[in-house]
This record gives C-alpha cells, structure tokens and sequence, in this order.
C-alpha cells in the first residue's frame, strides 16, 4: 500500500508548499480543484464516523488541516483508528491559508508510515537512552534528523547508546550505529561496516546513508 499525501492550497500559496521539506508532500494542488465523492474530515464528528458510513470506494480522504492542528494529538488517535484497515490511495489535507503546515503535516506522514501506508524519507529510531549510555544521543539525533531532511528513500537510521542492547536494533536498521565508550559500531543492512570515533559517527552515518541512496 503506497498512500498519497496531497496538500491542497490556496492558488497564491502553491509555490510555498512546493518547498515543504521531509518529501512530505506527494503533490500540491489548488483549494479550488477539490471535487468529488470523497470521504470529507471537517469537523470533530467526522473523525469518529466509520468509513463505511461513506459511499464506497472511498479511495481519498480530505481532512481540514485547521482540524488537525487544533485537535492534536487526539486527531491523530482518532484518524489511527480510521485509517488502520484504509484500502484508500490518497490523504489530502486542505491548508485554508498560508500558514506553517510542516509541523503537524510531519505529524500525518509518521501517522501513515507507523501505519505501514506510505514510506518517505528517514526515519530516525534512538535508544531512549538510560546509564549504560556515554553519548548525546539526543543532541546527535536533532543533527542528523535535520541533516537528512532532503533524503526521501524510505530509511531506518538506528543510534544506538551502548554495545550490549545497541547493535541489535543497529543491525536491523538501514543504518545504524551501536555506541560503547568513545566509539561507534556503525552497521549497513546488518553487516558491520567499521569502527568509528564518536567524534566522526555524525559524518560516518550521513555517509552511509547516502551511499545507499548513491548520493
Ligand atoms: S540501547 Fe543501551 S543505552 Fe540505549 S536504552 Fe538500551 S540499554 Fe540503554
């Protein structure tokens, strides 16, 4: 399943939403060009009504972003437990003005991809840490996070605290990188790549996961 996310703006705003980063947006159209028998999230209600309720197919889904915005997380909650069985190909969330979407938009692309409904871009797993960790992994994963906002394959990177639970999920990750004290075991796919300083992993994990993406 490959869900479409669409953002639907006023004609003045297209080239605003053009550049959303992360590959968040799939297509950006016009307010004006939004037809159809499509399943409609306006109000509140709608985010409990089943989608059987609505005519079938109901193969796109057009949820107002104002709803969105005003109701996280509850909204998420509520559009998880809608979209969990969704046979649908298309989420268009209708942006009223010109406005910073990007925050609560990155919010719906994490909800369809924990949903296993659309996959785009990086997506960061850290240990939450606890007193086997030497490392910043916090501080090391906002970098990373931001240095990767331009990749749009659908990658796992892993960062891992410490090497007696961190090389398991390292390992299963697109890329990943298990800490011990003042070096990182950095995995591709599994196989260990090499050992690296602390100090280089920031570098070594970007290098790799643009080897993958042959950048
Ligand atoms: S991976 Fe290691 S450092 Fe991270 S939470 Fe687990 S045990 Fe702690």
């Amino acid at each position: 399943m490959d869900v479409k996310l669409k953002v639907a703006v006023p004609q003045q705003d297209l080239s605003a939403a053009e550049n959303l980063p992360f590959g968040l947006a799939d297509e950006v159209c016009e307010i004006e060009n939004l037809e159809g028998e499509d399943f409609w999230i306006r109000e509140e209600s709608d985010l409990v009504r089943p989608l059987s309720d609505f005519p079938l197919p109901c193969d796109r889904i057009v949820i107002e972003g104002e709803l969105v915005r005003k109701l996280l997380p509850q909204a998420l909650l509520a559009m998880a437990s809608m979209l969990v069985d969704w046979p649908g190909s298309e989420l268009c969330v209708r942006l009223p003005g010109n406005e910073d979407a990007t925050g609560f938009l990155r919010s719906i692309a994490d909800l369809l991809r924990a949903l296993e409904l659309r996959a785009r871009g990086v997506r960061l797993i850290s240990c939450p840490t606890c007193a086997r960790c030497h490392t910043d992994i916090l501080s090391l994963a906002r970098r990373l996070g931001a240095r990767l906002e331009t990749i749009t394959e659908p990658l796992d990177v892993a960062i891992m605290g410490c090497e007696v639970n961190g090389p398991g999920e390292a390992r299963a990750a697109d890329v990943g990188i298990a800490f011990g004290r003042g070096v990182g075991l950095l995995f591709r796919r599994g196989e260990i790549v090499k050992r690296v300083p602390q100090a280089d992993a920031e570098d070594a994990l970007l290098e790799e996961v643009k080897r993958l993406c042959d950048l």
